[in-house]
């Protein structure tokens, strides 16, 4: 990876706009091999330039053929599926086969991590163990503008603790006129309130502008004041380098969709520090507790007494989907054979290249206030702030237009009002190609709108 970051330290901008530069970068770049494993979606026979990943990954191509195995087991086994496989993953513990690897993208040790339901199903489950706000300790500080789905299931957690959410959370906002979040201020408003917050919990990679937390120094700090913190890693997992144990996260929830490409709404996954999974429940006994958190040795003689598994799969409910299970077993073998390291170094160079190339646009303004035929960018410019999107701010009035227009043009996208297209080149399987592809069409629209 480091020909690609040299390659492009060489090259002059206004150079790096010819084409052929992609097609060298594609040359240089060592997993360039893992666009083969993908379905790449198409329209009208011709092949869409998709930098969505961030939205919905695509399909590896060996995940229909494990699917259809499991199918067949189904057809042919029936419920001894359960126990006895041909292929060795036997539903009843089919979980297993995804721990290690999910452990490794998350930095956790294999015993921290669990993957069952939905991120917001997990996320209810986890603030009924991780939320207990006292009298004096009740503060939930998140960032503003937090994705919908995390911020009404905060407020639904004051409401059941009889606590009005205007007073018990607390939305960090950006400074006026900026888009994104200063470390600084998260932590100033930490100390402002201290003792009084329960709980921190923010996202990993915000879905909107795209900014990277910091989030081993918000974690440390929220710490010292004595409170839990959570992080929702919808967009960060598979996308940025984590390490959730070393860093001391309490708990983490994510979904498997994005970066992941586990099948739409496929099985999400959590992350519970393992000094936590111990001491929660024994002191006051708050989880939701179903027979697959119960420890598998014994589960099957169905006793009357919960005993729970070891780590956080004590936190499981049901019985694992096997179908979408399969499907993230699939993608996650990629990502153990191209190595979180290797892929975070390719997506630097990446998205780095990108943000390149839509600079020298003469339709780029570095303004917040932005015209018709411009557009900036409200992304972090430092990699370290960043995954692998880009926000781009439109015109509001224009933004729907436009990607329209990208999407005739056959780039894929997406809009997220009022103001912004997203765009997102997966390591895994976009080429320094699709970047350019994409940039070209988006000049060229501005060119001609
Ligand atoms: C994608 C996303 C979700 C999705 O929630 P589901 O329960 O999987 O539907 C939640 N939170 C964030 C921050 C997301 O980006």
């Amino acid at each position: 990876m480091s020909e690609l970051r040299e390659y492009l330290d060489k090259i002059t901008d206004d150079d790096l706009i010819n084409p052929d530069h992609s097609v060298h970068l594609d040359n240089l770049d060592s997993l360039s091999n893992f666009r083969q494993e993908f379905h790449l979606p198409c329209k009208r026979d011709a092949e869409i330039t998709y930098l969505c990943g961030n939205s919905l990954g695509l399909m590896p191509k060996r995940t229909q053929s494990l699917i259809a195995e499991e199918l067949d087991v189904w057809k042919t086994r029936a419920v001894e599926g359960h126990f006895d496989h041909p292929y060795q993953r036997p539903w009843k513990s089919c979980d297993e086969l995804v721990k290690g690897s999910l452990a490794a993208i998350v930095g956790a040790n294999a015993d921290e991590v669990a993957a069952m339901g939905q991120l917001t199903s997990n996320l209810h489950k986890l603030l009924i163990t991780f939320y207990k706000p006292s009298a004096q300790r009740y503060k939930i500080v998140f960032e503003d503008n937090a994705f919908p789905s995390d911020n009404y299931a905060l407020n639904s957690h004051a409401y059941l603790h009889n606590l009005n959410p205007d007073d018990a959370l607390i939305r960090v906002k950006p400074r006026s006129g900026e888009s994104t979040l200063r470390t600084q201020d998260i932590l100033s408003t930490l100390e402002e309130h201290g003792n009084e917050v329960a709980l921190v919990m923010f996202s990993g990679v915000h879905f909107y502008t795209g900014q990277l937390f910091d989030i081993p120094t918000i974690t440390s700090h929220a710490k010292s004041f004595g409170a839990y913190v959570g992080w929702d890693l919808a967009h960060a997992v598979g996308n940025v380098p984590l390490k959730l144990h070393e860093w001391n996260v309490d708990f983490a929830v994510w979904c498997s969709y994005k970066y992941l490409n586990s099948s739409p709404g496929g099985i999400a996954g959590i992350f519970i520090h393992e000094s936590q999974t111990q001491s929660q429940c024994q002191a006051d006994h708050r989880r939701l507790e179903g027979w697959w958190g119960h420890d598998p040795e014994t589960r099957f003689e169905m006793g009357p007494h919960f005993s729970p598994s070891l780590g956080a799969s004590a936190w499981m409910v049901s019985n694992t989907p096997v179908l979408t299970l399969i499907a993230l077993y699939a993608s996650l073998q990629l990502f153990d054979e191209a190595g979180m390291e290797n892929l975070r170094a390719k997506s630097v160079a990446l998205t780095g290249y990108m943000e390149r190339l839509l600079k020298y646009s003469k339709h780029y303004t570095d303004s917040s206030n932005v015209e018709h035929k411009q557009f900036t960018i409200i992304t972090p410019s430092n990699p370290s702030e960043r995954g692998a999107q880009l926000s781009l701010k439109f015109n509001k009035d224009y933004m729907l237009f436009y990607n329209e227009q990208l999407q005739i043009h056959g780039v894929v996208g997406d809009d997220r009002k009022p103001e912004v297209i997203r765009l997102a080149p997966a390591p895994l399987y976009n080429s320094f190609r699709d970047v350019h592809k994409a940039v070209s069409a988006l000049d060229k629209i501005l060119d001609d709108f």
